[in-house]
């Protein structure tokens, strides 16, 4: 591509709304572009990069047996009434109707979809295990759309899903796109850690984080350096609290369940239906555990809460305030639809200890707990800290302090389980004719918010520093003096014989100062850079990396073998 004919509008200043590198960086190179709040257009740099992505996560996924397929955006509202998500998933769904009154969604993911796809297709073990996904845009109105492509509201992604005939083909199916992710985010250049996560809106049982290392990412999470335990500081916090003591005895007299005397007959007696479930914590204050929280429906689990204490509603609600009293010796407050589980929760952490009058409300009604983050999604006072797991909490898994980081969530796995067949009606005939719920999983990669990602982890003073598998050209040929004809010759030559050769190249033949071209060269990021100067009558160019900035003159005869 010929620099002189892009459409590549860079940017000198730094956009003030761009807060992190990726952001600004992206803006800057004239990658992307915003249409409103969260919706960006892609520019033919930035789309050749996410092409790049797209195409490593369709390779990685047709390598692990996976069928691409392309589904609509637009839903009918009748299949998320059937899962009940319709009613769950909140504002952060995209909600319109058709001209007769007819309600849709804007798919902010697919489960429900595919479930519905393939239930009357489908019939017969014969056909599993089976795996579709597809290469999307979805959209999510966040409630803070922020950092561009890292949370905006519509964004591409791969979702895939798998169908099994049993738990265990799930597992397996489950373990497949494991180490296809390993793989694409590997290619991605990108440095992560594979976290244990919260099921959140998902539902299921099992699910697990790739979490892209970096400073600026708003998810947290905890790592033992000695075993390979690593989790979300959520799940973290509840693993630490669940596996402290599996035997300890219930002996507390505030627990008034004869039946149940330790803490997995407790988990088990609280048996939430897994679309109900989302995780359960278990709360001590002084060795004493005072709350079992199990939040995701105030409903189920409130009266499971209260009947577990032998007491109503309302008078747990006092009880807690008393607790907090006793515990802090603050006067506190709640505000707001929040489930009386997550209030122990707040209220039961020693650390609260430094808050004074804290409140704390979810943002809408019946849209608390899943997925909520302090901080992002509630107003007032930010308690996030407060409530996660710290560096030095010991590793539930082998007992050793355990170390914070940050990360950007880039993919996310999840066994389902039977929860979508179930509530869906998805049914198979087994070996014996009998009728079975599918067993299914489901796979997603953001691929958008990757690229931001990548940016992240490969950035310097003067721009992007993409990695060859993403660079949205490998090289870039700068003509330093576009009125120098052995210069433009050489220059024309090279771009030909690379690009015969299959190179995806530059040529920056723009009429335009020195320092200009190189500034631009570095700002996008391209790996490699010939420059054809002064010496190009003698056929010498120089080769430059980006990455290290080093620097080599050459024979124009060598570059083909040195880029190969
Ligand atoms: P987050 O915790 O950041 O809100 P999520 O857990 O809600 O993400 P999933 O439902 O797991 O997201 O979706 C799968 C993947 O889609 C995520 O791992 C992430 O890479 C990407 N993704 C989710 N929300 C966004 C968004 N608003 N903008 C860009 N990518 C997103
Ligand atoms: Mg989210
Ligand atoms: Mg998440
Ligand atoms: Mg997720």
């Amino acid at each position: 591509m010929r620099m002189s004919r892009m459409y590549m509008p860079t940017l000198r200043e730094v956009p003030s709304e761009a807060e992190i590198p990726s952001h600004q960086l992206l803006l800057r190179a004239g990658m992307i572009r915003k249409l409103v709040s969260g919706v960006y257009s892609f520019l033919p740099l930035g789309y050749r990069v996410m092409r790049k992505i797209e195409q490593i996560v369709r390779e990685e996924m047709d390598a692990a047996g996976a069928q691409e397929v392309l589904m609509s955006a637009i839903q009918p509202a009748e299949i998320w009434q059937e899962s009940r998500r319709w009613y769950e998933f909140g504002p952060e769904m995209f909600r319109l109707k058709d001209r007769h009154g007819r309600e849709f969604c804007l798919g902010p993911t697919h489960e429900e979809y595919f479930t519905d796809l393939i239930r009357d297709e489908v019939k017969s073990y014969k056909q599993l295990p089976l795996n579709i996904y597809q290469i999307q845009t979805k959209y999510r109105d966040e409630k803070r759309p922020r950092f561009g492509l890292m949370r905006s509201r519509e964004f591409l992604m791969k979702d895939a899903y798998s169908f099994d005939k049993d738990e265990e083909g799930m597992r397996e199916s489950y373990k497949i796109m494991w180490k296809a992710y390993e793989k694409i985010f590997t290619r991605c250049g990108l440095k992560f850690k594979v976290v244990e996560g919260d099921s959140g809106a998902m539902g299921g049982s099992d699910s697990h984080e790739f979490m892209a290392m970096s400073d600026v990412g708003e998810s947290q999470m905890a790592y033992c350096e000695k075993c390979d335990y690593a989790a979300t500081d959520e799940k973290a916090k509840c693993i630490y609290n669940l596996n402290i003591d599996e035997d300890a005895e219930l002996e507390t007299e505030k627990i008034y369940t004869p039946n149940v005397k330790t803490i997995e007959q407790l988990v088990k007696f609280l048996n939430v239906p897994a679309d109900k479930f989302v995780k359960t914590l278990i709360y001590k204050i002084k060795d004493e555990i005072v709350a079992v929280l199990v939040p995701g429906n105030r409903e189920v689990n409130e009266v499971k809460l209260c009947n577990l204490f032998g007491v109503r509603d309302h008078e747990l609600e006092m009880a807690n305030e008393e607790i907090v009293k006793e515990v802090t010796g603050a006067e506190v407050g709640f505000a707001g639809p929040i489930g009386i589980s997550e209030k122990v929760k707040l209220i039961v952490d020693s650390r609260i200890t430094q808050m004074k009058n804290f409140i704390v409300g979810a943002n809408e009604t019946d849209y608390h707990i899943k997925n909520v983050n302090y901080g992002r999604d509630f107003e007032g006072q930010v308690v996030e800290d407060l409530l996660l797991v710290e560096e030095g909490d010991l590793c539930p898994k082998c007992g050793e302090p355990l170390k914070i980081a940050r990360g950007i969530e880039v993919g996310n796995i999840f066994q389902l389980g039977t929860k979508y067949s179930e509530s869906l009606n998805a049914t198979f005939l087994d070996e014996n004719g009998k009728e079975k719920y599918f067993f299914m999983g489901s796979y997603g990669v953001g691929i958008s918010r990757t690229m931001a990602a990548i940016i992240e982890q490969n950035y310097d003073e003067k721009g992007i520093i993409w990695p060859l598998s993403v660079a949205p050209y490998h090289v870039i040929i700068t003509i330093v003096s576009t009125k120098k004809e052995e210069q433009v010759n050489l220059g024309e030559k090279l771009y030909k014989e690379l690009m015969d050769k299959g190179i995806e190249v530059l040529l920056d033949d723009r009429n335009e100062r020195p320092g200009v071209k190189f500034n631009d060269a570095d700002l996008i990021g391209i790996p490699i850079r010939i420059t054809v100067g002064r010496k190009a009558s003698e056929n010498i160019v120089e080769f430059v990396l980006r990455a290290t900035g080093e620097k080599v003159e050459i024979s124009s005869d060598e570059v083909y073998e040195r880029i190969k």
